[in-house]
């Protein structure tokens, strides 16, 4: 049985009215927080194949795991 790999889409605040730090992110794609930052995760979900956690009990090998070895 190959796992999932799970990732979590998260929120993370931008700030306020004409914040650099928006403006960085949605030029990069990227923002840097401190390590302790406590953020909100919208949804874990296996980055190969997209199966949701919650619904990962029901399909148990990740096909994008299998084709990686295949
Ligand atoms: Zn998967």
């Amino acid at each position: 049985m190959r796992g999932h790999q799970w990732v979590g889409a998260a929120l993370v605040g931008m700030g306020a009215g004409g914040a650099d730090r928006a403006e960085h992110a949605a030029r990069t794609g990227r923002h840097v927080v401190p390590a302790a930052t406590r953020i909100t995760v919208l949804e874990v979900y296996c980055e190969g194949c997209r199966v949701s956690y919650d619904a990962h009990l029901s399909m148990q090998s990740c096909d994008a795991a299998l084709s990686r070895t295949a």
